[in-house]
């Protein structure tokens, strides 16, 4: 059986690459990929494959069926690009200036269709229904996923399974991690007013560049001071922008900025002490201040089962060299969300580019995925779907 579906994908690897060449050289943004669903809505159609567009407003979701009943599952995949430059010397370079597919959603795209293609040729042998999650608005908040939840589309779903092109590993590693493998990505707007005024008489204005800048060294006591080392956690102020002149005292200064962990509970915590730091050095310097909270996507937590039955059978996959436990990573996913509502794992598929120039980090200009990379992904992903079917049958391993 196995045979088969890997011969087919290899088959289907020529048609994998052309697809996501094709959707290389034309991006679209997040909430803005109407080519992009129009390709994928009209691949499955061609296939004869039941699908539904607009799916939490813009995501995509098809249904295979198996010929004989069993468990349904989802198998994901984003599609929109970023506001970046592509800076590579490549045939199949970004059309669009100042839009690329710099964390290879590209790749993921293209290999969940192939991989739907072979599944719809086999599916007489196959049990089971399988969810293919076409997913938009990824890379911007409040993203596609929870849109996409609300609107049905783990309806029925036993489990669900997902993963991540990596470039920064090398193409045959397969990563894993239970529980928290990506942390929640929040944002925080901090604006101080005081009370403008001339440089030279500072005792008759409240300046709101001094509160701030205590604030921002305050706040570095919650990570530092108030949460048990063991515990992972960022706060960082990448944004502090103030009025004033030289010798002018101005009225306001804006901080933003991002914070990061992977419990729950520090998450809320974090975002209390932000508000009573602020609180209290608007009371110690006498200005006002706003303080806006907003939460983007909470933490990526694997379920163990699922991850540890992943991790085993992608040890069988062909071109898979390494199967290994990573660490977890301070990015955000919004994978997250399926998470919470379903069984599944979200893991990493190495994908690095085999030139040197191209070997960066992911939402680098010059970010390309090492091709081979889709075809193991999508035999990991074929494999795991398949065989979940009788998960319980599978010998039990310690992680
Ligand atoms: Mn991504």
């Amino acid at each position: 059986m196995f045979k088969k579906i890997f011969r087919l994908l290899d088959d289907a690897f020529e048609e994998m690459i052309q697809i996501r060449r094709h959707l290389h050289q034309y991006p679209e943004l997040s909430f803005q990929e109407k080519n992009t669903v129009k390709l994928i809505a009209d691949y499955y159609r061609n296939l004869g494959v039941p699908v539904r567009m607009n799916v939490g407003g813009g995501g995509v979701v098809a249904l295979i069926k198996g010929g004989r009943p069993g468990k349904r599952v989802a198998l994901r995949a984003d599609f929109d690009a970023l506001p970046i430059q592509d800076e590579k010397n490549v045939p199949y370079k970004s059309k669009i200036p100042g839009v690329m597919h710099a964390c290879g959603h590209d790749g993921h795209t293209a290999l969940l269709l192939s991989l739907a293609k072979v599944l719809h040729i086999v599916r007489d042998e196959l049990e089971g229904e399988y969810i293919m999650i076409h997913q938009h608005a990824e890379e911007l908040a409040p993203g596609g996923a929870k849109a996409m939840i609300e609107d049905g589309c783990l309806e029925g779903v036993d489990a669900i399974f997902g993963t991540h092109l990596w470039i920064t590993e090398p193409v045959g590693k397969i990563l894993y991690k239970s529980g928290p493998v990506m942390a929640s990505a929040d944002h925080f707007k901090i604006t101080v007013r005081g009370k403008g005024g001339h440089g030279a008489y500072p005792h008759s204005a409240i300046d709101p560049i001094v509160a701030a800048s205590h604030l921002v060294i305050a706040l570095q006591q919650i990570v530092s001071r108030r949460i048990d080392p063991l515990e992972q956690a960022v706060v960082t102020v990448g944004k502090f922008v103030a009025d004033g002149v030289f010798n002018v005292i101005g009225e306001k200064a804006v901080l933003e900025g991002t914070v990061r962990t992977f419990n729950e509970n520090i998450r809320t915590f974090i975002e209390k002490e932000i508000d009573k730091i602020t609180k209290g050095m608007a009371e110690a310097f006498g200005c006002t201040i706003d303080y806006e909270y907003l939460r983007g996507y909470p933490a990526v937590i694997n379920h163990p089962e699922e991850t540890v039955f992943l991790a085993e059978i992608a040890k069988d996959i062909p071109g898979v060299t390494d199967v290994c436990e990573t660490t977890p990573h301070m990015g955000g996913e919004d994978f997250s969300y399926y998470l919470q509502e379903v069984k599944g794992t979200f893991f990493f598929t190495g994908a690095m580019p085999e030139k040197q120039e191209y070997q960066v980090p992911h939402h680098h200009p010059k970010f390309d995925i090492n091709e081979k990379a889709m075809l193991i992904a999508a035999k990991t992903l074929a494999s795991a779907a398949i065989q979940y079917q009788h998960k319980e049958k599978r010998e039990p391993v310690t992680p």
